[in-house]
């Protein structure tokens, strides 16, 4: 189809079909600094620049869809977590947003420590030369072999999550002649999404220990009778994508008066709490996250407070950030194939990549937007769908935004926030190729995950 043959309009707010977004942008060349990683920016000329380099450039190089990385933003983010909650807390990175080598490396010379939740998510930081008395293994259903390969390498602990899981850690620990350090995973009767949270009194998911009728306090009970058990703190992770702090701050005095009940039934103080990760960033300008700082702050006054209250001394502190560092340090920059416009609704933008390499607008309503970054354009802004090429109408990317009304097969567009959930949660249906994912920093790009090849996939394919 011809440029000229499109009938896709300017539409105007007054005209809009019914469906979830802002109004235009006065603006469609800006680029939002809440939503696009720290050296994002449009040169005078219009072209998009990530780490001082073009994004022209790297798709030429690096082939479309990629997830370009940038590796001073993540670092900077890390850096503002490990100050804000200084040396009497530990942050660990939710490995499961985003896991590879490169990311380990950094992670460690930043000083944060790292969770995992699989025997190889686990592997990989090893390789990668993360100490593992750094790490924290997660996972409801670790195995057998996962829980003796995390007690041989020495993680620094385990966290329990069910009563077969405890006498499992303890048998492995026996086996091997080691003390395995540990925290029980309680669920609070929080779950916390976004602006709200809601405390109830039973849980009804498949994670942690009720505190609800002394599951938990039972579960202590067990884990202190154990010699190849030591228990060092008690966790709680109440949700994802939360910018109130309300539900951390139910969340910890829940913990503390569980702390409380442990004092006085065994009278010792557990030395360490663990809050959890899920705080929120901005996938549109319309949200508004918290700091680090602000909310180190927040949570080390909620957890003194609770503590002064109930006569303990304060825990050591640790939080488990994924999205809120390396969320906003990526976007996926996409080829536009198709262009369909649906006249008196929005024109369908299908790119090379989909649900395929962001499958959470499929699965969460996750919200995104998109800008034209291979140039400039003044055209007026037209309201668009970008979809995937996978076989599902299901399958979009960005539900509603705005494009130049100019757009046309061949540009280049970008999908912000998409560091994490994205790579780690890709698939290959329709067997598609995962997308690699490229650091970018001080005009340098290297490859960190390279892109799926045919090869690859055929290999596995056995016949
Ligand atoms: C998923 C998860 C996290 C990280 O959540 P984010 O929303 O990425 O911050 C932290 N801790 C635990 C136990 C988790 O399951």
């Amino acid at each position: 189809m011809s440029r000229s043959a499109h009938p896709a309009g300017p539409r105007h707010a007054d005209v809009l079909p019914e469906g979830h977004y802002q109004a235009p942008p006065t603006d469609l060349n800006a680029l939002d600094e809440k939503v696009w990683s720290r050296t994002v920016s449009r040169d005078a000329d219009g072209a998009v620049r990530v780490g001082g380099i073009e994004v022209t450039r790297l798709a030429e190089e690096f082939g479309t869809p990629a997830y370009l990385l940038d590796e001073a933003d993540f670092r900077a983010r890390c850096r503002a977590w490990r100050d804000a909650f200084g040396d009497e807390a530990d942050v660990f990175y939710a490995g499961k947003a985003f896991l590879s080598r490169a990311v380990v490396k950094w992670l460690k010379e930043e000083g944060l420590n790292l969770d995992v939740c699989s025997g190889v998510e686990l592997a990989t930081a090893l390789d990668a030369g993360m100490p593992a008395d750094r790490i924290a293994f997660h996972g409801n259903n670790k195995t057998p072999a996962e829980i003796e390969r995390a007690v041989e390498d020495g993680v620094g602990r385990i966290v329990l999550d069910s009563f077969q899981e405890i006498v499992r850690v303890a048998h492995t620990a026996d086996r091997l002649g080691r003390r395995q350090r540990v925290q029980i995973r309680v669920t609070v009767g929080v779950e916390a999404h976004t602006h709200e949270f809601i405390a109830t009194a039973h849980e009804d998911q498949k994670f942690g220990i009720a505190l609800a009728e002394g599951q938990a306090a039972e579960a202590v009970r067990r884990v202190l009778g154990l010699d190849g058990l030591e228990l060092v703190g008690i966790h709680s992770h109440i949700g994802s994508q939360i910018f109130d702090m309300a539900g951390f701050e139910v969340s910890a005095r829940r913990v503390v008066q569980l702390l409380a009940a442990i004092r006085d039934e065994h009278g010792v103080e557990l030395p360490e709490i663990d809050l959890g990760g899920g705080l929120g960033i901005a996938y549109t300008p319309d949200d508004d996250p918290r700091e680090p700082h602000e909310i180190a702050k927040s949570l080390s006054e909620i957890v003194t407070r609770e503590c002064a209250a109930a006569g303990l001394a304060t825990p050591r502190i640790s939080v488990e950030p994924g999205r809120a560092i390396v969320g906003p340090t990526a976007f996926t920059l996409y080829e536009v194939g198709t262009i369909k416009p649906l006249e008196g609704l929005r024109t369908y933008v299908s790119v090379d990549g989909g649900m395929s390499d962001n499958i959470r607008t499929a699965l969460y309503d996750a919200e995104y937007t998109v800008a034209l970054v291979s140039r400039r354009s003044d055209a007026p802004p037209m309201l668009v769908r970008v979809v995937g090429k996978h076989c599902e109408s299901g399958d979009i990317v960005v539900k509603d935004a705005f494009l130049p009304a100019d757009l046309a097969p061949g540009d280049l567009i970008a999908v912000p926030a998409t560091g994490a959930y994205c790579r780690s949660m890709a698939s290959n249906y329709n067997h598609a190729l995962r997308p690699p994912v490229v650091s970018v920093a001080d005009g340098a790009a290297r490859v960190i995950v390279r892109r799926e090849t045919e090869e690859d996939l055929l290999r596995l394919d056995v016949g």
